[in-house]
């Protein structure tokens, strides 16, 4: 059951409220912050630019700028305090949040009804722009941090009916500091997963921190291989083919995705000799250098140019970033996949194809076809790469939801005569995406 979800970006939010079934969210929110006191905010707000302010003076001293912001991280230590500081949960009313679903105020962090015996989840991507190599790298000190505090606090307001979280970022996050921040409701453990372990030519390394209650632990036999070992003894999987494979969009959707982008450069509906317009002559004139620059570039490496069963991404520039024979590059939201053998970009469609969604396997079962598919092919190129750059690898997480559901146990409670659950568990998600940027 998917208890509630939220998303800031408006496009998202229309995603979430086309899914069907059981993945419909109760209820959907939006900006993280609006679910916070504005006094709160700005108290944080003040406080990081004190600490932005010890970082700009050790930056003058000499530091290097990932130690200087390693040095005033702390205050995403203090910021805990400040977000937890007098909360009483007494005199205080339950914390509500505008819904978009219901339109009107509803309720955070509901506790299950008393005869629940399942367990109850949150999963959130952070976002990843203050810690991504290409972002602006500030760390504790970026804008995202606010908004990683309200959710922290969302945490701290669950405690003792959350048995789990599961925390997707890059690499780079400071996983030690959000085991700090929370260790007195989680442990935390580290799985790195890439698509690419499953097998799938899809590289997106990323980190997904699993914060588990004193409600849950691992199962004893993960005790041999450790966490990250288990998983993959579990998982991994050879890739059996290369990323290029990925990209399978009809004929027609090329076509119609051509002609969209013939009619913005204001050209007629077809060329001179009646025939349609190619990809490439569609493009962009600095787009289409781009392409010649990659091919110019495969060339002198030896390789052949044009057809070439290889992906580059335009956005970067051959200097900056090699194009890929094997997988395809980790997607980031304004991702332009070149694909040299079919000489043209990949579509918004398969942009979501490559993070797991099933848009255009016809041969797939309906359970593994992506049902709101119908509601994508509305949404503007622009906007799917979008959504494909800033979410999780549907397998990845999907995966990492299964092992913690499945390769945990319910801990011993306080009390001196434990009781077991013959019962498997049903699972209440929560899930909050804020990422901007991956
Ligand atoms: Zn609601």
């Amino acid at each position: 059951m998917f208890e509630r979800a939220g998303d800031i970006l408006k496009e998202c939010r229309a995603v979430l409220s086309n899914h069907t079934g059981v993945g419909v969210p109760q209820c959907i929110y939006g900006d993280i912050l609006d679910r916070c006191s504005p006094w709160l905010i700005e108290e944080l707000r003040d406080v990081q630019e004190r600490w932005k302010q010890k970082a700009r003076n050790l930056l003058e001293g000499g530091a290097t700028k990932s130690s200087a912001m390693h040095e005033r991280g702390f205050f995403c230590w203090r910021a805990c305090q400040i977000m937890l500081r007098d909360y009483d949960e007494e005199t205080l009313p339950q914390p509500t949040g505008h819904c978009y679903r219901h339109e009107q105020e509803c309720a955070l962090a509901r506790a299950p009804p008393a005869n629940f015996s399942g367990m109850v989840g949150a999963i959130a991507g952070v976002n990843c722009f203050d810690w991504s190599a290409l972002g602006k790298k500030e760390m504790w000190l970026g804008s995202s941090a606010i908004a990683f505090m309200c959710w922290a606090r969302e945490r701290y307001l669950a405690r003792g009916h959350e048995a789990f979280c599961i925390v997707e970022c890059v690499c780079n996050f400071d996983h030690e500091m959000l085991g700090d921040a929370l260790s007195e409701w989680f442990v935390l453990h580290v799985l790195h997963i890439s698509p690419a372990l499953f097998g799938e030519a899809v590289d997106r390394r990323r980190k997904y921190m699993v914060l588990l209650s004193p409600s849950l632990r691992w199962h004893s036999s993960l005790a041999a291989f450790g966490v990250q070992g288990s998983f993959e003894r579990l998982f991994a999987r050879q890739a059996s083919l290369r990323g290029v494979s990925r990209f399978r969009a009809p004929p027609e959707d090329i076509a119609n995705h051509i002609a969209l982008m013939a009619v913005r450069r204001g050209f007629p509906p077809s060329r001179p000799d009646g025939r349609p317009w190619s990809y490439f002559e569609a493009m962009s004139p600095s787009l289409q250098r781009r392409v010649r620059e990659y091919e110019a570039k495969l060339l002198e490496e030896g390789f052949i140019g044009r057809g070439a069963p290889a992906i580059a991404n335009l956005v970067q520039g051959p200097e900056f970033m090699a194009a890929t024979f094997g997988s395809v590059p980790a997607l980031l939201r304004r991702s332009t996949l070149w694909l040299f053998d079919q000489e043209r970009c990949a579509l918004g469609l398969e942009h979501l194809e490559c993070q797991g969604y099933q848009i255009y396997d016809t041969d797939a079962s309906d359970d593994f076809h992506c049902a709101f598919t119908p509601f994508l092919r509305t949404l503007p190129d622009s906007t799917l790469r979008r959504l494909a750059g800033n979410g999780m690898h549907l397998r990845a997480i999907g995966t990492a939801l299964l092992f913690v559901t499945g390769c945990t146990i319910r801990a011993p409670p306080p009390d001196p005569r434990p009781s077991i659950t013959a019962n498997p568990p049903t699972h209440v998600l929560e899930s909050d995406t804020a990422c901007e940027e991956a």
